[in-house]
């Protein structure tokens, strides 16, 4: 335990607080991998939550100064390596629109979803529903394996289309 104590600082105060509380409540088994799940998890949680609450995928810009209210000295590279293990576990999805910026949206137990973004205004709109479904049904009768499929669709909508006609 003592190991612990010096090497690391943030569960140094973790333990101190809780040993000032209630010396029974210390786990024991409180070691550095440990640790670094239980944190990893949280930032996970936290990733999860933020894009649970979100209408429209949110780039990582936008996903980063959300989570920093929460995590304020989280490393930007840590938030891509816990994107890159909920894109693992198909927690999320991730949307290319222009410029290459990639958006990530929460993907739950719901049908996957299509975003149309408008160049003006910049705002994402969901289609009603996946267009592609009979396609590939077909395309799997003719016994292809479709893995995964993107629609790209980008424009104008229609309160920056007046703008957009000179
Ligand atoms: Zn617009
Ligand atoms: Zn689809």
């Amino acid at each position: 335990m003592k190991k612990y104590l010096t090497e690391m600082p943030e569960i140094t105060s973790v333990l101190n607080q809780s040993i000032k509380r209630c010396i029974l409540s210390v786990p024991e088994t409180v070691n550095e991998g440990e640790y670094m799940k239980v944190r990893s998890t949280k930032q996970k949680q936290l990733i999860i939550s933020i894009l649970k609450e979100s209408e429209r995928p949110l780039s990582i810009n936008e996903l980063y100064n959300k989570i920093i209210l929460e995590l304020p000295r989280i490393a930007k590279s840590t938030i891509y390596r816990n994107i890159d293990l909920l894109l693992e576990q198909n927690l999320i999805e991730k949307y290319h629109f222009k410029d290459n910026e990639i958006f990530y949206f929460y993907k739950g137990d719901d049908e996957h979803k299509h975003f149309i973004l408008c160049d003006g205004c910049k705002k994402i709109y969901n289609l009603p529903s996946c267009p592609l479904k009979e396609i590939e049904d077909y395309i799997e009768k003719e016994g292809f394996i479709i893995k995964d499929h993107q629609i790209q669709i980008t424009g104008i909508c229609k309160s920056c289309a007046p703008k957009n006609t000179k």
